[in-house]
């Protein structure tokens, strides 16, 4: 998370998410993520899929794009998408 979200952070009295980060990729802090690799802040009451914070979600959160190679990733990493050998394979096979 860049330093103006912590400093948005604390502004808005939120320490608890200051608190809550952990070292994150590029030198970055990251909200810390479940033993699944869900984020911690992942689901809201009847709402599984919600963020629970969405309002002060970070930049990092706001910026990044569905459907983007990034997204994909993540994606596969979890299991929700097959290996880009397969997906290649497969989009070989419709073309043809
Ligand atoms: S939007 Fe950000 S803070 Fe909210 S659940 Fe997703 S990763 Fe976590």
């Amino acid at each position: 998370m860049p330093s103006q979200d912590i400093e948005r952070w604390r502004e808005l009295g939120r320490q608890d998410l200051v608190e809550g980060l952990v070292d994150g990729h590029f030198g970055e802090m990251a909200f810390a993520s479940r033993p699944d690799g869900s984020c911690v802040h992942l689901g809201s009451e009847g709402r599984e899929n919600a963020c629970s914070i969405y309002a002060q979600r970070g930049t990092t959160c706001h910026q990044f794009a569905v459907d983007s190679p990034q997204c994909h990733e993540f994606r596969r990493d979890a299991g929700l998408e097959p290996p880009l050998a397969d997906r290649f394979v497969e989009l070989r096979r419709r073309e043809n």
